[in-house]
């Protein structure tokens, strides 16, 4: 009896003791701190992209421009000298924006390159974290679940064992159970208590000779239950 409650304290502890518990909870944290250091890069990237889309449709607009005015001026439709001097004027003026805005789309896109390759690279390590959590989680369910069924067992093996004992003894090694690490019950071998390791001296074994078999013998240092085997040494 002690025998299998000591193995399914055992497979108990090491259950709630699983690497991949713990394994587990830290790659989720590492996945939630990449995950919003992802979110940030994906609204840096999102403006820069309506930054890009701006100055794109600003050039475009400065550009149309200087076509419609080279268009008249081809077209003969601007005479007036004044005219024509002020459109020359414009025209340069026009070129200047474009050059100074086609150096922001430049910045612009430079930028936006480099955020997305940002992006790229954190969103891959999300992905990975994902990975690593998905085996993990499936070696520690697996392994859960090798140790449920270890544990059915032995609870099964503990039913007709607990039957055959009488009510008083059963609760006498629950409670040294509880006071003592888990272990009620131990061997008398080679006379030696195996809970405490204490040597019986040889007035206690005289007397524990001396009592029936079914009589229960405790440990006069730790107050287990000493159980007899025949390598007792009585
Ligand atoms: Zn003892």
């Amino acid at each position: 009896m002690q025998e299998l409650d000591s193995r399914a304290d055992q497979l108990r502890h090491q259950r709630a003791n699983l690497p991949e518990i713990a394994e587990v909870v830290t790659l989720q944290g590492k996945r939630a701190d990449v995950a919003n250091l992802a979110r940030d890069a994906r609204i840096v990237v999102d403006d820069l992209t309506t930054e890009q889309q701006k100055v794109d449709a600003d050039v475009e607009a400065v550009r149309a421009r200087r076509t419609r005015d080279r268009d008249r001026m081809d077209k003969g439709l601007v005479t007036n000298p004044k005219d024509l001097e002020r459109m020359q004027h414009e025209l340069e003026s026009l070129e200047r924006r474009i050059a100074s805005l086609e150096d922001d789309e430049l910045e612009v896109m430079e930028k936006l390159e480099e955020a997305q390759a940002e992006l790229a690279k954190l969103e891959a390590m999300v992905a990975e974290a994902e990975e690593q959590i998905t085996a993990v989680s499936a070696t520690r369910d697996q392994k859960l679940a090798d140790l449920d069924e270890e544990l059915a067992k032995v609870t099964a093996d503990r039913g007709p064992v607990a039957e055959g004992l009488p009510a008083d003894l059963m609760a006498l090694y629950d409670r040294l159970r509880e006071q003592k690490g888990g272990v009620g019950a131990a061997e008398l071998r080679a006379r030696e208590c195996g809970g405490c390791r204490l040597t019986l001296d040889q007035a206690e074994l005289n007397r524990i000779r001396g009592l029936a078999a079914d009589e229960v013998v405790r440990c006069e240092e730790c107050q287990r239950i000493l159980v007899r085997t025949t390598e007792s040494g009585l």
